[in-house]
């Protein structure tokens, strides 16, 4: 068992080197455009992320004075870079309720999911259908109607920019507080007020700049003033350094609520929002030839004849595989292939050895990079979701997650084979989850948990499964709260009405869930085990310093947190310093004793 974390942690170090050495080729690999040059004219997503042409240098500023008017450039500059571009955004947020022991608690939850328009006023479609009809209003920054209360989706989302219009000395005073460094970065920290006649929704609160070409990196604060019937969220934005000379909006926190005592909260709440997949293309007939695989053109077959009828079924799922994942990819909600991969195949590779299990096609595996806790097979690739891996407390309970996709696998459920015509393909990037399903029928997600339980007590995570128990626990002690979280959009659900249906025979022979035990960590908070980059969408382990738990409060199982990237600049050779949340306490644990 020993060798086996050994291997798994070999392969983060390697994934972590690899991207190093990536970062510091980037720059010969991109290809410079004219920042004028219209979005769609770039190459295709699918080559390496081509990155608009960096500012041109200009002298330094001097005077306090001179670095504002740097930076109110700097913003419009961004804002123009950004105007060709749509990228995914998703909000997740918890209401929150007080518990006598472990503070403020889910009570429950909110998911939204859209691509933003950010051409002239920001604008978004929503991938999921509007179950309340608020989302399809455009209001700006907050929401109205206080008291029939609604979320706005858009308005997580605003902080995006300090003010999408009007970001200069006319309508703001910039007050300079002090330098800082945050995370590599070094800052220049202003104070931001708007001035007396600037109008409503003004942004009110405190940037950080970079001191080398002067970007904004972080915002924090909110918009005034409230009116009677709206109200602006407070926010904190954060910004990295993904492309040379711009810092891209990559991570929005918000939060809401008073749990001192006597304080009547009408509205308690935190959300998380993520931006990604800014080098999306809208689908150009150009973008798809791009993306035609060639490597599965080649005949290897050793004689020359037709398929036999099984061998045309294999094809025919495998064409069908590589649709949906072609697709889900160019929607922006697939990862592209890379190191991250890489870990969680050699988990299932630790189940099918131990098992001999040989399979016609090796198994793949995908990360869906939203955060619902799901995971799905198309054909021989199991697909995960980075919420899924963000909270899971160790390699067992990812091992017990991925067996049952796999038991499917070697069960033969194949879903999906529909998909290998092509017409069902052509549909816009918003009504993904309306075209595509891959739902088993419970007679076959009981097989497949059943196979997977069979498989895991052969495998060198037999001697862990109480991890992996537990976390069937405390998943099932949250599920009521969490039914936003975990809704599934492709899979199945791993949890029904509140109710905990993936592997919950695990649970029965794991020990009890004690919230005292600092030691027992049955599920992490979400955010803290995978990075993302925001421009090009690849994903990749974090390597989170751990902190100690010093209270059941500090738990925080599958809990919204704040974020605290560590800012870095594009290309310093500092492979760890990723965005990891705030209280990434025990994300560092994938091979700590579990008991
Ligand atoms: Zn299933």
């Amino acid at each position: 068992m020993r060798t086996l974390n050994c291997m798994v942690l070999a392969l983060l170090v390697l994934t972590i080197g690899a991207v190093a050495q990536q970062a510091a080729l980037a720059p010969e690999t991109q290809q410079p455009a004219s920042a004028n040059q219209p979005a769609a004219a770039q190459p295709a997503a699918a080559q390496p992320a081509a990155a608009p042409a960096a500012p041109a240098a200009l002298a330094t500023p001097v005077t306090m004075d001179q670095v504002v008017d740097r930076f109110i450039e700097r913003e419009k500059g961004l804002i123009k870079m950004l105007s060709a571009r749509t990228p995914v955004v998703e909000t997740y947020l918890q209401n929150l309720t007080q518990d006598t022991q472990l503070g403020p608690v889910p009570k429950d939850d909110h998911y939204f999911l859209g691509r933003m328009d950010l051409t002239d006023s920001i604008d978004r479609n929503d991938y999921l259908k509007d179950k309340e009809d608020g989302m399809q209003k455009r209001l700006l920054g907050g929401f109205t109607k206080l008291f029939k209360f609604q979320y706005q989706p858009l308005g997580f989302s605003w902080m995006i920019y300090a003010d999408r219009n009007d970001f200069d000395r006319q309508h703001y005073e910039f007050r300079y507080v002090r330098r800082e460094f945050t995370g590599d970065v070094r800052t220049l920290v202003f104070d931001v007020t708007p001035k007396k006649d600037a109008g409503k929704g003004r942004f009110l609160g405190r940037i950080w700049v970079e001191d080398q070409d002067f970007n904004i990196v972080r915002l924090n604060g909110t918009y005034t003033h409230a009116s009677r019937n709206t109200y602006y969220f407070h926010m904190d934005s954060w910004r990295l350094n993904l492309i040379p000379g711009y810092w891209v909006p990559t991570y929005i926190y918000s939060e809401e609520g008073d749990f001192t005592a006597g304080a009547k909260n009408k509205i308690a709440f935190k959300a998380q929002t993520r931006m990604w997949g800014y080098n999306l293309k809208a689908g150009t007939a150009n973008d798809e030839l791009t993306q035609i695989r060639v490597d599965s053109v080649k005949d290897e077959t050793p004689s020359a004849q037709d398929a036999s009828p099984l061998a045309a079924q294999r094809e025919w799922q495998q064409q069908a595989e590589d649709n949906v994942l072609e697709r889900l990819q160019r929607s922006g909600l697939l990862a592209p292939e890379g190191e991250l991969d890489k870990v969680l195949q050699t988990v299932v590779n630790n189940l099918q050895i131990t098992n001999n299990i040989e399979l016609p096609r090796p198994i793949r595996t995908r990360v869906l990079i939203t955060s619902p806790l799901e995971t799905f097979s198309v054909g021989n690739t199991i697909v995960i979701s980075r919420g899924m891996i963000d909270v899971l407390p160790d390699e067992a309970s990812l091992a017990a997650v991925l067996s049952h996709e796999l038991a499917h696998v070697v069960l033969g459920h194949n879903l999906g084979s529909q998909y290998a015509f092509n017409d069902r393909m052509l549909f816009s990037d918003e009504s993904t989850y309306q075209n595509f399903g891959f739902k088993h029928i419970p007679e076959e997600e009981a097989a497949a948990d059943k196979k997977a339980i069979e498989m895991l007590k052969n495998s060198p995570y037999a001697q862990k499964l109480d991890a992996a128990g537990l976390f069937i626990k405390v998943l099932q002690t949250r599920a009521p709260q969490l039914a936003a979280l975990l809704q599934a959009h492709l899979g199945n659900s791993i949890a029904e009405n509140g109710t905990v249906t993936r592997m919950s025979q695990l649970a029965t022979s794991a020990p009890a869930l004690d919230w005292n035990k600092l030691d027992q960590i049955a599920a992490l908070p979400l955010g803290g085990r995978v990075r993302l980059n925001a421009w090009d969408n690849k994903v990749e382990m974090v390597k989170a310093q751990p902190v100690a738990i010093t209270s059941a409060r500090d738990k925080m199982p599958f809990e919204v947190t704040p974020f605290f990237p560590r800012l870095t600049r594009y290309g310093a050779n500092t492979p760890n310093a990723g965005p990891v949340s705030a209280t990434t306490a025990s994300s560092a644990n994938v091979s700590a004793p579990t008991n």
